[in-house]
């Protein structure tokens, strides 16, 4: 198993990639720390993930909270003494094209989406230098890459993640921490369901695959990422879009 002994917490995992991705982890036999805004929301994630034979908590924490997510930080490192992997999937929408947008959706995406992931990772980092290794993963999108109608606010944050990602790797590769972005394309996930069908179907026909992923082929990444097998990839920003080019 891929990710035996390891403990990885996950945030945004009540539901969607960050469900799928708890569960594919705690295949791969981590040990699974499962965070979402409220605690209620990941206790199907965690049963799944203990159905699945692991070790598995859930924690509320909202990635926006500074303060709340170092105690999450603190009682994770009293309970299990470690997080190997940390995976910023937590995520937000609030699109409106650039005129309309209010500052009150500029802000929350920014908030959860950038602001969140540099509050987990700042979170989890001390801890992974004091034991000179760790994994970072965070959830960027192929809209951070080309630009989205519609998304100022959530292209900004998905391609401020990006430099996150290539800021870290050089600050933090040299003690032996591995921080890559993971930047899918149109997944059907909850984030999807106030997408109408008819712009599926055209999001669908745009890609080469035509067809929209599934949480799962997103988790898969994850894992590989998380796991040793990734022992050289540092600084990438990967793609899983079935090939899709905005
Ligand atoms: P999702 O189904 O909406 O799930 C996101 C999860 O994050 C929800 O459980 C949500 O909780 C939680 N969350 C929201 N705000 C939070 C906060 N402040 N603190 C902690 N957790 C919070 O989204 P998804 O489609 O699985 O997306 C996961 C990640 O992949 C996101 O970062 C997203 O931007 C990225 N992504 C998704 C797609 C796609 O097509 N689905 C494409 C590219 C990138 P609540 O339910 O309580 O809000």
């Amino acid at each position: 198993m891929k990710l035996q002994d390891k403990v990885a917490l996950i945030t945004g995992a009540g539901r969607g990639i960050g469900a799928a991705t708890a569960l594919r982890f705690a295949r791969e036999g981590a040990t699974i720390v499962a965070c979402d805004v409220h605690e209620d929301d990941v206790r199907q994630t965690v049963r799944d993930c203990q159905d699945a034979g692991a070790t598995a908590i859930g924690l509320a924490a909202d990635v926006t909270d500074r303060s709340g997510m170092d105690r999450a930080v603190g009682s994770i490192l009293a309970r299990f003494g470690r997080i190997d992997v940390l995976v910023n999937n937590a995520g937000i929408t609030r699109d409106a094209r650039f005129e309309k947008m209010t500052e009150a959706q500029f802000d929350a995406v920014i908030d959860v989406n950038l602001k969140g992931v540099f509050n987990a990772a700042q979170a989890v980092v001390t801890g992974m230098i004091e034991r000179g290794r760790g994994v970072i993963l965070n959830a960027s999108s192929v809209v951070g890459l080309h630009g989205n109608f519609g998304q100022t606010n959530y292209v900004a944050a998905k391609a401020g993640v990006i430099g996150f990602t290539r800021t870290w790797c050089r600050e933090l590769g040299p003690k032996g921490i591995r921080v890559n972005a993971v930047a899918p394309g149109f997944i059907r996930t909850p984030m999807l369901d106030s997408v109408p069908d008819t712009v599926l179907t055209r999001m669908s026909d745009q890609v080469p695959l035509r067809r929209i992923g599934q949480p799962e082929e997103v988790a898969n990444l994850y894992a590989f990422l998380a796991s040793d097998e990734a022992s050289y990839i540092n600084g990438a920003v990967i793609e899983v879009t079935g090939g899709l080019r905005l």
